[in-house]
């Protein structure tokens, strides 16, 4: 890092960091962040701080904003980057935040040309080099379900990443010891073995719609692997240890260490 980029990160940090028992207040319910220990509770308050003032969170409809629910984005946001560090987020700005699902049409020419009208109804989309589009409505719905596997932000990030090497693939850059060969391999035969789940009518192990392509199963399974670390260690033990590589965090071990606490 230069050096007029560390005195920018120091002087952002030094004037508009989240104040300490302000961050407290918004984040003490935050299930995702209870297994943090202290020395990550306080570099993820750095992270969400340099977050609120390099992004653009904009409020659409009749949505109002406040300080706190800006914060609950920032914190869950800079969550998936918290070994990775905030470089990760860079190329994109905007944060466009819809009081509820939101409606989106789209035009899509399938493989053989023939043009389809689509409307979906979504909690969330990422655009690549674009806004984030999140649903507040969701967010909310995410903190009081708890350990279920879904967290919007998570997904919507886990995309961002996914797509740091040119498009969302469901291969984000890896770090020099890993081994791609690995990481296709494990996420690989996880994927098949969820769309035959999904495909014979099972009860899918996982939310079905990881089974859509492989960037949302990526997006999918680090929504799990931060909010029920557990579940997807249990029935994808090979994904949860390369995302663990990956994220560089052990959040089975923050599950553990807040049980005891
Ligand atoms: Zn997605």
């Amino acid at each position: 890092m230069s050096f007029f980029k560390r005195a920018r990160i120091r002087y952002i940090l030094h004037r508009h960091a989240i104040p300490h028992a302000y961050w407290l207040n918004c984040t003490e319910n935050l299930p995702l962040l209870q297994g943090l220990t202290a020395v990550e509770k306080a570099h993820l308050r750095e992270l969400a701080s340099l977050f609120l003032v390099e992004k653009n969170i904009v409020a659409v409809q009749d949505l109002l904003v406040t300080d706190s629910m800006r914060v609950m984005i920032a914190s869950q946001a800079c969550l998936p980057v918290l070994a990775l560090g905030f470089d990760c987020l860079s190329g994109w700005t905007d944060i466009i935040v819809y009081p509820d699902a939101f409606r989106v049409n789209r035009d899509i020419v399938d493989s053989a040309g023939v043009l389809h009208h689509q409307e979906n109804i979504l909690s969330g989309e990422c655009w690549s080099s674009g806004p984030v589009i999140l649903s507040w409505a969701d967010i909310v719905q995410d903190q009081k379900t708890g350990h279920t596997g879904r967290n919007v932000i998570i997904h919507e990030i886990a995309h961002k990443l996914d797509g740091l090497n040119g498009h969302a693939n469901g291969c984000p850059p890896l770090h020099y010891h890993m081994s791609v060969p690995q990481w296709t391999a494990e996420l690989t035969a996880a994927y098949e073995t969820l769309i035959q789940q999904v495909q014979e009518h099972n009860n899918s192990c996982i939310n079905p719609y990881a089974a859509t392509n492989p960037a949302e199963f990526f997006a999918v399974v680090s929504e799990y692997f931060f909010s029920s670390p557990a579940l997807l260690e249990q029935h994808f033990p090979g994904v949860y240890r390369q995302l663990q590589l990956y994220y560089r965090q052990d959040p089975i071990r923050c599950c553990s260490l807040k049980e005891r606490n």
